[in-house]
């Protein structure tokens, strides 16, 4: 008989295990940010999952992204709209429908299909940091982002991780170009963009990435306590 609810642990196991999940209501991510009229399919609820980028990664540039980084990245969006597909294959296989929205290829002056951060933000997967960025408690920043969305009935929702940056202003000193303030809500985007494209045009990368903000941010550790605090367990 086909179950009547599913939990995250019930599709998790689709994925590879070092994802982060969680997932939130479609509406209210169409009311918190916006969806694309070619997602209005009807699929209620938004499954978010954020794969972490390899740290060491970050060791390889310091002013200008590297190439290991460029690809990395690249590497890294593939594998998540496989992993996206394959979770919607296994919902689909459960008697749901769903669809994978692509991961984000860049950071959008305007909109993608949708916002995959505030998806992870509703879903329980971090809060939005100064950034702009999804910032997540085991990750930081140095994660990336993809949604499924889908008909399958969801129970048993992560609670929202409140904002977390405290009076950390790490990715504001880093930006090049001040596109970061303490109100989230005041970045930047134009002059972020402006400079990613201004980096393409200098072939320094081939992706509007930069990833300073990314590599500075330590999250919720933001002042190194838990790397020196005791073990109490
Ligand atoms: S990606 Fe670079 S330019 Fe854009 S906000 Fe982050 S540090 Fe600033
Ligand atoms: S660097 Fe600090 S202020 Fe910026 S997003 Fe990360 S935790 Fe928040």
């Amino acid at each position: 008989m086909k179950k009547s609810e599913f939990t995250l642990e019930d599709i998790a196991g689709a994925v590879d295990e070092n994802f982060l999940t969680g997932w939130c209501r479609t509406a209210e991510l169409e009311e918190a940010s916006y969806l694309d009229e070619e997602l209005k399919i009807g699929l209620p609820n938004v499954v978010s999952l954020a794969y972490p980028l390899a740290g060491e990664v970050f060791n390889t540039f310091d002013k200008y992204p590297s190439g290991v980084y460029q690809n990395h990245y690249r590497t890294v969006n593939n594998f998540l709209d496989l992993e996206a597909l394959k979770l919607s294959r296994y919902i689909s296989n459960l008697g749901s429908n769903a669809l994978p929205v692509p991961a984000s290829h860049s950071v959008e002056p305007f909109c993608g299909h949708l916002s995959h951060r505030m998806a992870a933000m509703l879903s329980g997967n971090g809060w939005i940091g100064k950034s702009a960025l999804l910032i997540t408690e085991k990750y930081a920043a140095k994660v990336r982002l993809v949604t499924v969305l889908t008909d399958l009935p969801l129970s048993g929702r992560k609670p929202e991780i409140p904002f977390k940056c405290g009076d950390c202003r790490k990715c504001i000193e880093i930006c090049p170009v001040k596109a970061i303030y303490d109100d989230p809500q005041e970045f930047n985007r134009e002059i972020c963009y402006k400079y990613l494209q201004s980096l393409i045009k200098r072939d320094i990368v081939e992706e509007l990435i930069c990833g300073l903000c990314i590599k500075a941010c330590e999250g919720a550790n933001h002042h190194g306590w838990l790397k020196s605090r005791p073990s109490t367990t």
